[in-house]
């Protein structure tokens, strides 16, 4: 019987090929004058390009968002923004660029539209990250939500394929994770389901060719369902481990999320059987957790955390902290599963309950 709360909120999108160039209208939309274009140093020149395209729209380019969000980058930013006059902040990139723009809202409450060019999904989230003295936190906050996402599968073209596969798999964790969440609801559990799908059709076709333009749209489409999913319902071990791993040892965000999740999935199985059988349907599988290691093999992405910078000695305390923060799981927390979990997620063994 379903009993649930569905409490939607999601930013205007607009999604095709091209849409870049109605970000001018967009601006116009929102009330806003001037625009403070962010990017990372590596996509400044996209950036650059975006405040050209705003004409006298663009109040400036802030191109030093890094990932992790560091608070001092923050301030900086948020600085340049009030410098500048600027009533409105427009990322262009992926989750650190739209990081920086959650940042810059929680501090001055200015509107942001994102221009996503990854598949992380921050876009879609009120959740946001702020790291000070090296500790990450992150919180929900209603007015870091991007009022405006411009989904533009031409601005994906140039992610890398190696990058393209790890941000998709990404996407599907948050997806997976959605599909046995305690506040789950029917329309988010379609949405993952659906985003799943998309990811598993358009990843092998992008591994293949990176260029190939359905493939890209069909990526992009299942990143923002995996976002809006990620944005709605609570995440479980999956997530809580990717943000150990990642935050106390420093690990690259996409390659951790695609080597856990399926060990992740394993581990949760046994008490989410409806969840399983539905992202099986979705990758076309008959094994989930097995499923997506052999997707992620398949694709040449990492499947070993030694392979990506875990250090063996690492792996207690990992475990240790994995268990020691109450947070819903369809499956309790037992220690010794999870260190078992990390050490088969650090062999790159295959993903066992
Ligand atoms: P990223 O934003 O760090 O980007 C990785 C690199 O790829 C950067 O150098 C970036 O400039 C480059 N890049 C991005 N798009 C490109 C493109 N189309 N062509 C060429 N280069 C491109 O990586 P990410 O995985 O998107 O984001 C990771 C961060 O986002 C983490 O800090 C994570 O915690 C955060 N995140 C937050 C949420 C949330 O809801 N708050 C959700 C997902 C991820």
């Amino acid at each position: 019987m379903n009993v649930f709360t569905f409490d939607a909120h999601l930013p205007r999108v607009l999604f095709g090929p091209g849409v870049l160039a109605q970000l001018p209208a967009e601006i116009e939309r929102l009330g806003a004058r001037k625009a403070l274009v962010l990017s990372t140093p590596e996509q400044a020149q996209e950036a650059r390009r975006v405040a050209e395209m705003l004409g006298e729209r663009g109040a400036g380019v802030f191109p030093r968002a890094v990932m992790h969000v560091p608070v001092e980058v923050a301030r900086e930013a948020a600085a340049e923004a009030r410098r500048l006059g600027a009533d409105c902040a427009v990322a262009i990139g992926g989750g650190s660029t739209t990081g920086l723009g959650k940042a810059i809202a929680l501090d001055s409450g200015l509107p942001i539209v994102a221009i996503p060019t990854t598949y992380a999904g921050s876009e879609m989230t009120p959740i946001y990250g702020l790291t000070e003295a090296g500790l990450k936190k992150t919180g929900r906050d209603p007015r870091v939500l991007p009022r405006t996402v411009l989904y533009d599968p031409q601005l994906s073209m140039t992610l890398p394929v190696g990058l393209s596969i790890t941000s998709g798999l990404n996407a599907i964790a948050h997806a997976a994770e959605g599909l046995y969440a305690h506040d789950g609801n029917p329309i988010v559990a379609m949405m993952a389901e659906e985003g799943i799908g998309a990811l598993a059709r358009a990843l092998p076709a992008l591994h293949a060719d990176g260029h190939d333009e359905a493939a890209r749209s069909d990526a992009l489409y299942g990143a923002w369902l995996c976002g809006a999913v990620l944005g709605h319902v609570a995440m479980g071990l999956h997530h809580k481990l990717c943000h150990t791993l990642g935050g106390s040892f420093n690990l690259p965000h996409a390659e951790v999320h695609t080597v856990v999740l399926p060990h992740a999935l394993a581990y949760n199985a046994p008490m989410a059987p409806q969840a399983m059988a539905r992202i099986a349907r979705a990758l076309g599988v008959d094994d989930a957790p097995l499923g997506l290691q052999q997707l992620a093999r398949q694709l040449g992405a990492p499947t070993a955390l030694r392979d990506i910078g875990m250090p063996a000695d690492g792996l207690d305390r990992a475990a240790d902290l994995a268990a020691s923060a109450p947070y819903p799981n369809p499956r309790a927390l037992e220690r010794a599963a999870l260190r078992a979990l990390l050490q088969r997620a650090w062999e790159g063994a295959p993903p066992a309950a």
